[in-house]
């Protein structure tokens, strides 16, 4: 069994990582590149692009100033951070040679190459890049409202990090009474997927270590009939939900909530069932952003077709109608990889495919639905879960760390390690 200070060793080895830039020499290039969104995909797509392009016009669009590092958002909703320590500057990671529209794109017209924004900016293109993340639908649930989390109950980890905040506020006060607590996730495509169940986990062991777990009774809402898409997965979870006493409902999903009655109504296939709870986390359902969504860029048909998600080719996220179009990170309609770590690998392939372009050269790049999940089951202990498209486990450290095993570097990976890997993802240097 390896000691401590060989998996700190692992740890700072992953951030290590982070300070290998790319060595490829700049192609020369009039080309001028749109990336919408300047969160995790847009800005390690912009800065990889101004390392790898030599006179191409990048221009990072995005409205909100502040950079979210969303994986944070569960250690700040488990006590163990500040809503700050979720919060930069976008400003801060865009490189020099890029120019950044501080504004909303509103319109995309593929066919004339051009973006509109809020502002009434007309931005016109050779490339575009959508990364745009996902918009949370809190609407879709009757009944919600996004300023009483924190109050009666009421929490939503994926809200933004004062929302985290809040909702460990409510976590920690129900730890101390007891009562019943719900958790569910929605039915569409969503950004980390384990979030949710990681949250079930760390409201157990925060009422174990406060000695009221007898007192408490948890329930998890799963809208399927399984708690993972992958089933090696999902089998671990439903013993270890087993082994904590966490109650699994199949094929509920949160319908309406009412936060002074603290009552939640599930659509489940027998019906509405309404449940009281004395604390929730909410779990809104997801879709691509409007501007994705009311364009041509959206998956006409199939499983990615209702809510809007880019139709891109799984493997090299290029757009499949309009050549010169590519989707990461969350807005891409594609069946994985909707996490951070997945952008870390999603990004090099668009941006050398884009650049084979550019070059008149074919890329072989592919992406093959790369995607983590660190699971936290408790403070001090997570599984490291890496799978592909193909429901694979594809670990990183094999032999080493155990994908299904709670274990303490994995946790490490999280809390520690994966912070300053992805600041060096933006920069485009991880
Ligand atoms: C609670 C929680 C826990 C998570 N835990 C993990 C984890 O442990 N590990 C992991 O790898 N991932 C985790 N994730 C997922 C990860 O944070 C996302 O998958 C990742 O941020 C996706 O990057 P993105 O660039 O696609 O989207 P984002 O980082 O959300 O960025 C999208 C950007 O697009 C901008 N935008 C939106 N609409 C427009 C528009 N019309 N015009 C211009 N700009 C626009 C937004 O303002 C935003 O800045 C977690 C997420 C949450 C919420």
């Amino acid at each position: 069994m390896p000691g401590r200070r060989f998996f700190l060793a692992a740890a700072s080895a992953l951030a290590a990582t982070a300070t290998l830039a790319p060595t490829r020499a700049s192609v020369a290039t009039r080309a001028r590149i749109v990336i919408l969104g300047a969160g995790a995909a847009g800005l390690s797509m912009a800065s990889r692009l101004a390392q790898r392009l030599d006179g191409a016009t990048i221009t990072l669009v995005d409205a909100r100033k502040a950079h979210y590092y969303q994986p944070g958002f569960t250690l700040v909703a488990a006590g163990l951070k500040p809503a700050a320590y979720a919060v930069s500057r976008t400003a801060d990671f865009v490189s020099p040679s890029v120019r950044l529209v501080e504004d909303r794109a509103v319109e995309i017209d593929p066919e004339a190459r051009r973006v509109t924004t809020a502002g009434g900016q007309r931005l016109d293109y050779d490339f575009l890049i959508l990364a745009t993340g996902l918009s949370l639908d809190y609407a879709a649930i009757a009944g919600m409202d996004i300023a009483r989390i924190g109050r009666d109950g009421l929490g939503s980890v994926y809200a933004g990090p004062e929302a985290a905040a809040a909702t460990w506020r409510a976590m920690s006060a129900f730890a101390d009474r007891g009562g019943t607590a719900l958790f569910c996730r929605p039915s569409t495509e969503m950004k980390c997927a384990g979030a949710p169940l990681k949250y079930a986990f760390l409201t157990d062991d925060t009422l174990r270590r406060r000695g009221n777990r007898g007192k408490a009774e948890l329930i998890y809402n799963a809208h399927n009939k399984v708690l993972f898409s992958v089933p090696i997965v999902a089998e671990k979870l439903r013993m270890l939900y087993r082994d904590r006493g966490i109650t699994v409902n199949h094929e509920h999903e949160l319908a309406a909530i009412d936060p002074g009655a603290r009552t939640a109504t599930f659509r489940t296939a027998s019906g509405m069932v309404p449940i009281r709870y004395d604390f929730i986390n909410v779990v809104p359902p997801m879709r691509a952003p409007e501007v994705v969504r009311n364009s041509p860029l959206r998956w006409q048909q199939g499983p990615f077709a209702a809510d809007g998600w880019a139709e891109v080719d799984r493997a090299t996220l290029r757009h499949r109608r309009y050549a010169n179009v590519f989707a990461v990170g969350d807005v891409a309609g594609v069946p994985k990889g909707k996490t951070a770590a997945s952008v870390k690998w999603q990004v090099p392939v668009a941006v050398d495919h884009l650049v084979a372009d550019i070059e008149g050269r074919e890329s072989t790049e592919r992406y093959n639905g790369y995607t983590s999940c660190p699971m936290i089951t408790r403070v001090g202990r997570a599984m490291l879960v890496e799978f592909d498209y193909d429901d694979n486990l594809v670990p990183s450290f094999p032999g080493v760390i155990a994908p299904l095993e709670e274990l303490w570097v994995s946790w490490i990976m999280k809390e520690v390690g994966l912070k300053p890997t992805y600041l060096a993802m933006l920069r485009g240097l991880a």
